[in-house]
């Protein structure tokens, strides 16, 4: 590997302190509440007095996109080319991640394994990932036939620990899919350099990353295919949809035809390829595309908040904060932070009754489990309750054996702060002031 070092805490916070803070927020942190504030879940005054109202995501715009395409005589993606909603929605894709070859499909789940078979990943393979993430990341990987191995993470990144991607690399290996979880850019410098040490594929998935910035590059650019969600809960959203991009000539020009029956409507021939129906329609391309010119204020606005909290958070003994680099820009489909449990005198249930008393927004935890220890891995049982990987001896992973230590640790330490972009700076500042309020009090 190039010889990146990653960074300290102490660097990315005071990264983060000088590029986002105005007076107003370094004035808020100076006002620490005494151990003895009384909290809100005890009778005392709520650190957070009111919480911003959402605000609609759609409008005008997509209504408008909508009328034009009504005016279409086909609804169809495809027209003897793309339809016209399609293409706009993939000019305007290209307008952040200038990809060759972009695809549109009917959901992230749907781009990964469109990703992963014009990968020509198959029987056998081994495809390293994270198993912090939405089982969608995995779905593609098994329907080809192929092996989730699980690696684990930074302990405040929630992303693939390259160190630990390199320790699970076989001779089966042919891929490593990067999740970059809640917007947060993965280690790209160090994942790209293991797979071109090992001659892997790199496949990032950006579902929950629109608009971020890996050392200033668009997400989705470094990797060899990028894989994006337009699922309701995403940054922009059709209801249901994904995109899929390549700029490289052994991936790219495959994307389509792996969406789409395997029918390659560029050069019609002969079906040589099987694949499923993952096509998306030209009515939802228009809301997409729509939606897309709304990206830049999202992901722009999400970012300044979560790096406010991240900032108020810093310094707060026994909390891990969301560790983003500095020269990265986090999208935060949410912001995530950890308590250390030997630093309180409560645990982390009592945590979030106490913030959600205060009129702070959080969720403790967020999937249930890491994904292989969710009862269908845990018994094999992906196709009709067998794996005929496995039992064809293609494959001797069992995840009854599988460990990620730190992911383990992430999912019994966390609490999620939703992030939207309809919230306010006062608002965040205020959750900071809550959560800085409760670790005070339970401080061991
Ligand atoms: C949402 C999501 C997916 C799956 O996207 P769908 O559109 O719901 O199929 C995959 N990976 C991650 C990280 C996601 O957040």
């Amino acid at each position: 590997m190039a010889g990146k070092k990653s960074i300290s805490r102490r660097e990315f916070v005071v990264g983060i302190s000088g590029a986002m803070l105005g007076g107003a927020a370094m004035a808020a942190k100076k006002k620490t509440p005494s151990r003895k504030s009384p909290l809100a879940i005890d009778g005392g005054q709520k650190a957070v007095p009111s919480r911003p109202a959402a605000q609609p995501r759609w409008g005008q715009r997509e209504l408008n996109q909508l009328s034009e395409m009504l005016q279409q005589r086909s609804l169809f993606y495809w027209q003897g080319g793309y339809g016209p909603q399609t293409k706009l929605l993939i000019e305007r894709y290209r307008q952040f991640n200038p990809a060759k070859w972009v695809h549109t499909c009917s959901s992230g789940t749907a781009a990964i394994h469109i990703a992963v078979a014009a990968a020509g990943i198959g029987l056998g393979d081994e495809v390293i990932t994270s198993p912090v993430t939405d089982i969608g990341t995995v779905i593609g990987i098994i329907y080809q036939q192929a092996v989730p191995v699980f690696a684990d993470l930074g302990e405040g990144t929630y992303n693939l620990d390259p160190a630990d991607v390199e320790r699970r690399i076989t001779p089966r290996t042919k891929a490593i899919i990067a999740v970059h979880l809640a917007g947060n850019p993965c280690d790209m410098d160090a994942l790209k350099a293991i797979a071109d040490k090992h001659n892997l594929i790199l496949i990032e998935d950006c579902c929950q990353a629109w608009g971020a910035k890996y050392r200033g590059r668009p997400i989705g650019s470094v990797g060899h295919i990028a894989c994006h969600s337009l699922q309701n809960s995403k940054h922009v959203t059709c209801g249901d949809g994904g995109v899929v991009a390549s700029s490289d000539e052994r991936f790219g020009p495959y994307l389509q035809q792996f969406g789409d029956k395997g029918n390659n409507r560029m050069t019609p021939v002969s079906f040589d390829a099987f694949a499923t129906n993952y096509r998306m329609s030209e009515p939802q391309a228009a809301v997409a595309a729509a939606q897309l010119t709304r990206l830049e204020q999202i992901a722009s606005k999400r970012n300044r908040l979560g790096n406010l909290l991240n900032e108020q958070l810093a310094d707060i003994p026994g909390l891990i904060p969301h560790q983003v680099h500095p020269d990265d820009r986090c999208v935060y489909w949410f912001y995530m932070f950890r308590i250390r449990p030997e630093a309180f005198r409560c645990n982390r249930s009592r945590f979030v009754k106490a913030l959600l008393a205060e009129g702070a927004w959080v969720v403790g935890g967020y999937i249930k489990y890491p994904l292989y220890k969710e009862p269908v891995f845990q018994k094999h049982g992906f196709f009709a309750g067998r794996w005929p990987v496995k039992e064809m001896g293609l494959t001797d992973m069992d995840y009854s054996k599988h460990q990620c230590p730190e992911a383990e640790k992430i999912l019994v330490t966390n609490i999620r702060v939703p992030i939207y972009e309809y919230m306010t700076e006062e608002y965040i500042l205020n959750v900071a002031k809550a959560i800085r309020k409760v670790a005070t009090y339970y401080a061991a």
